[in-house]
């Protein structure tokens, strides 16, 4: 049994998990939040204990020191080396990474000359890196990166119709996200799929944020998010795909500036921006099961993008073996399910079972029918127990190559 920490750092945030492994058995896990603000939160979670207590975090030096510093006063490690490795989330891992590797000068190198592509996060994993880095110096630390299941799609898959120069020039194509989600909702899909000889999955990751992705022979043929995840289907408060000139025209009637515009999109947009009532589903779907017009139609929208995606990835993939629902939305809303599925109902034969769909909140199981032409199952996703797999196994690649 070893252990092996997860870290899922943000601007102002990290978030951590200790396992043992190879047993995925949880130890702790918690978070530190805000970060750079006044007043910072601490959080620790073990069994079914919580503690939470403010905690100055000037820097994320000061985090890492007291993820370390509770793990020991806790007694949940006796000292520092009993860590044997660390797992870094990165979000952008660019055209350099198709899997996880190892944290050395190489891959910070590489993970900081892409900070332009994802200039908020990139930056904050470096920084929270480094500092997991001075407290734990001898521990190998390994990078996973959202983006590196989706490296096996094909050009025409990936590439934007922009001068083909810029593309090249500036590294501009679909990187996608939530590759590792997508993965282990690949991994964990081979048990409802046995006996099928090439499986085709699109797999539907519908949280705050929201992505899907095509797999055929488990490998990523096509995903919707795109350069960065503002691309795809429609989210908590991002737009999804739409005309590129509403960008410009934007920007030309409100006076607002580029910058401006490009955070409303990100921020404001969505099932936000579209309602005017919350990025959060169950406010929106609360309001248009009372009849609120604008709550209906964004509802409608958000469902309607879902199903254009999967229609779109059907014909891609020829066909399809297995769909999965995992992620905040998809693990734990029925309603957006069963909505979702009846539109997909006359062109593709999906029929669910609203028995076994009402059940599933946030739990795993089939919800198509018997007769449905294509297998619906829900399956809550698990990153981080993805990096810990990924670290526990590249440290021992580590320790017996030595
Ligand atoms: P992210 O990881 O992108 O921040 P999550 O996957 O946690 O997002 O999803 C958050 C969203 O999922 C919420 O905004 C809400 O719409 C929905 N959600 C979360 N929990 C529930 C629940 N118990 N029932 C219904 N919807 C939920």
């Amino acid at each position: 049994m070893e252990k092996v920490m997860t870290i899922n750092s943000g601007s102002s945030t990290v978030k951590f998990k200790l396992y043992e492994m190879p047993e995925e058995e949880v130890i702790c896990s918690g978070n530190c939040e805000r970060i750079g603000e006044k007043e910072g939160i601490f959080t620790i979670k073990w069994g079914t204990n919580k503690e939470s207590y403010p905690c100055n975090f000037p820097t994320h030096n000061e985090a890492a020191h007291k993820v370390i510093d509770t793990l020991l006063e806790k007694g949940f490690i006796k000292d520092f080396n009993e860590i044997k490795a660390i797992g870094h989330r990165i979000v952008q891992g660019g055209k350099y990474f198709s899997e996880s590797v190892l944290f050395d000068k190489e891959t910070e190198d590489l993970i900081e000359s892409l900070i332009p592509l994802a200039p908020l996060h990139n930056a904050a994993h470096l920084t929270c890196y480094r500092a997991f880095k001075e407290v734990l110096p001898n521990t190998p630390a390994i990078a996973v990166f959202d983006t590196a299941y989706h490296q096996t799609m094909a050009e025409e898959d990936y590439l934007f119709a922009i001068p083909y120069e810029l593309s090249e020039k500036y590294s501009i194509r679909r990187y996608g996200a939530h590759g590792t989600s997508h993965q282990y909702l690949n991994q964990e899909a081979k048990k409802y799929l046995e006996g099928v000889e090439h499986p085709k999955i699109i797999s539907c990751h519908i949280g705050s944020g929201a992505s899907i992705t095509a797999t055929k022979d488990y490998k990523v043929v096509a995903t919707s998010m795109g350069l960065t995840p503002l691309g795809g289907i429609m989210m908590g408060t991002r737009t999804g795909d739409m005309d590129p000139s509403v960008f410009n025209y934007l920007v030309s009637v409100t006076g607002q500036s580029a910058e401006e515009v490009y955070q409303m999109l990100n921020k404001k947009s969505g099932l936000l921006g579209v309602s005017g009532i919350s990025n959060d589903s169950r406010d929106v779907l609360e309001a248009a099961e009372n009849g609120n017009p604008r709550a209906i139609t964004t509802i409608n929208l958000f469902n309607r993008r879902i199903a254009d995606y999967i229609g779109q990835y059907f014909v891609r993939l020829g066909g399809c073996d297995l769909i999965i629902w995992s992620a905040g939305i998809g693990e734990n809303e029925p309603r957006t399910r069963a909505s979702v599925s009846k539109l997909l109902e006359e062109s593709l034969g999906v029929k669910i079972d609203e028995e076994a769909n009402n059940k599933l909140h946030g739990q795993e199981g089939v919800i198509s029918t018997d007769d449905s032409k294509i297998k619906v199952v829900v399956i809550p996703t698990d990153e981080e127990v993805m990096i810990a797999r990924d670290s526990y196994r590249i440290a021992h690649e580590i320790k017996d190559k030595k």
